[in-house]
């Protein structure tokens, strides 16, 4: 996640309104506190987080605490902590003592009396309570969804990419840091509900005079805060091992106790996602935490080691093959989808959401991926090039660094595209699959920049490509290759490029493979045996092209 899925239904008119990449977006101060490395943030660096709340269902509100472990990187004495209304911080403690702090909007500053000391590590506890904003659309608005089930259940869900996890507890309000040591969660539900969260179930406390249960849940890996998350449900449990990499991996699945049936057949995809996965991307990136798909009152979001799941148990895109092709329909779009996140997006993390392709077009590339393993390339294929039809190019992938912008829809499907078309370059999957596993150990549980994935993939692959990752990320200008056969000769050039771009392109001439360096200057290739007769352009690159 996350699109719009309204995009998907009309491709065609959207790419009509494409001259609205211009407009710029007007960032305000909130924006910038909430998405760029302030200094009273950048002091000190998250070590663990211990997340204890109480959700009330009738009144649609919650109440807790965030404990924060942190060390002190830098000696300094205010902190920002970010909460977001209307929820309301009613205390703070630092070693027994309660610390001042002022609200401005969505941020809290926090005053210790004096500079805390370098390389100290440092407990703080925030108290919280209030009511959480209601998401209306789960999960492409953030919040809280009160929801009832078939049955009449309370069925609950916090989902917050984009808005922020502050939206419902108070934290460190950007990716660049994680908690190294994980989280703890103790949520606390009315006795007859099961809170689902992220990786292990450490125990249930049952307070029967209360009426309540808590429900601990521990994360030991370091984990993105917008994926830590909420389930609350009359869920049942089931489970099974995936041999996998690293070893017997448990697989839990948590659904609601009348889908059971359908979740044991649909869930068959699970083990078959990670089995693709690995081999593309090397071991699952949390077996310490366990993998898990809990269902969801939404569509689906990449929660690690907690994947919400909400595909109403069918294939495709609630059904729909977002391709065209037909492809779309062998597998669940949201099984596969947010389970390739668990690698890229909870593993590799974008630094500043600006990058967010990181996470979303290596991605929805991995729906490709599982196809290739589990049915053919020749299909995987047929699949990447079906989806530029979603492809909007209405401005530049990457967004605006520092003020918490995500670029274009297109970091899914034309991302997709674009790596597809590097995957043509390297021209060797052995190396493609080295370099997609080699990211994954590489950046192991680490936040990048796009620069470094774009030196690695160059570095590794050896690439002859010049200034192509800012053409395809920073311009929404799609290369066309011109060409003008004459008897035995072929001139090309691409146009519509930044100065200086290049890169191969494969192309058959008279039947036979040619890779043609092409650059914004025009050359020539000649046949040694005669008239050219037949030309073709490799489809699965995403290039346009022009007979002159
Ligand atoms: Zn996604």
């Amino acid at each position: 996640m996350k699109f719009f899925t309204l995009l998907l239904l009309f491709p065609i008119f959207l790419s009509a309104q494409s001259g609205l990449f211009e407009h710029k977006e007007k960032f305000t101060r909130q924006d910038s506190l909430r998405g760029s490395i302030t200094p009273e943030r950048e002091w000190w660096d998250l070590k663990h987080y211990k997340l204890a709340v109480e959700v009330f269902p009738k009144t649609k509100t919650i109440k807790g605490s965030n404990t924060i472990n942190f060390e002190v990187i830098k000696p300094a004495k205010k902190m920002q902590i970010d909460l977001q209304e209307p929820l309301q911080i009613t205390k703070i403690t630092h070693q027994n003592k309660e610390l001042n702090y002022s609200r401005e909007g969505n941020v809290y500053w926090i005053n210790f009396s004096k500079n805390l000391p370098i390389n100290s590590k440092e407990k703080i506890t925030i108290y919280y309570e209030g009511k959480p904003t209601e998401s209306r659309n789960p999960p492409w608005s953030g919040g809280i969804t009160w929801r009832k089930d078939e049955k009449g259940n309370d069925f609950i869900a916090s989902s917050n990419q984009g808005i922020g996890a502050s939206i419902w507890w108070p934290n460190k309000d950007h990716t660049y840091d994680e908690p190294e040591n994980g989280i703890d969660m103790h949520i606390t539900v009315p006795e007859h509900l099961t809170d689902v969260s992220n990786g292990r179930l450490i125990n249930i406390i049952h307070d029967k005079e209360a009426k309540i249960k808590t429900f601990h849940w521990q994360v030991k890996n370091p984990i993105n805060n917008y994926g830590v998350n909420i389930n609350i449900g009359n869920y049942i449990h089931f489970s099974e091992i995936f041999q996998g990499e690293k070893g017997n991996l448990d697989c839990n699945y948590w659904v609601l106790k009348h889908n059971l049936a359908k979740a044991k057949k649909q869930f068959k995809q699970a083990k078959m996602t990670l089995a693709a996965f690995e081999h593309w991307f090397g071991p699952y990136p949390f077996y310490e935490d366990s993998y898990k798909l809990v269902e969801a009152p939404y569509l689906g979001m990449e929660h690690q080691s907690s994947v919400t799941y909400g595909n109403q148990y069918q294939n495709g895109y609630l059904g729909r093959d977002l391709s065209g092709t037909g492809v779309g329909l062998k597998f669940d779009y949201i099984i596969i989808h947010e389970s390739g996140h668990e690698w890229f997006a909870n593993n590799i993390t974008n630094k500043d959401v600006a990058d967010m392709w990181i996470h979303e077009s290596f991605t929805t590339y991995s729906e490709s991926l599982f196809i290739d393993y589990h049915f053919s390339t020749e299909e995987a294929n047929k699949y990447v090039i079906g989806m530029r039809r979603a492809i909007r190019n209405d401005k530049p992938i990457i967004g605006q660094y520092n003020v918490n912008n995500e670029g274009s829809s297109d970091m899914y499907y034309k991302g997709a595209n674009i790596l597809h078309t590097l995957r043509q370059i390297i021209n060797n999957d052995i190396l493609w699959k080295e370099i997609l596993r080699g990211l994954n150990k590489d950046f192991y549980h680490q936040q990048v920049t796009t620069k470094q994935i774009e030196d690695y993939i160059i570095k590794k692959g050896n690439l002859k490509i010049n200034r192509f990752f800012y053409q395809y990320l920073r311009t929404v200008k799609i290369p066309i290759l011109e060409y003008q056969i004459k008897r035995n000769q072929i001139s090309y050039s691409f146009t519509n490029t930044v100065d200086n771009f290049s890169m191969p392109v494969k192309v058959w001439v008279n039947g036979k493979i040619i890779w043609l360096d092409v650059t914004n200057k025009t050359k020539n290739y000649k046949t040694s045996n005669g008239n050219i007769n037949n030309f073709s352009i490799d489809n699965n690159f995403y290039i346009n092209h022009k007979k002159l």
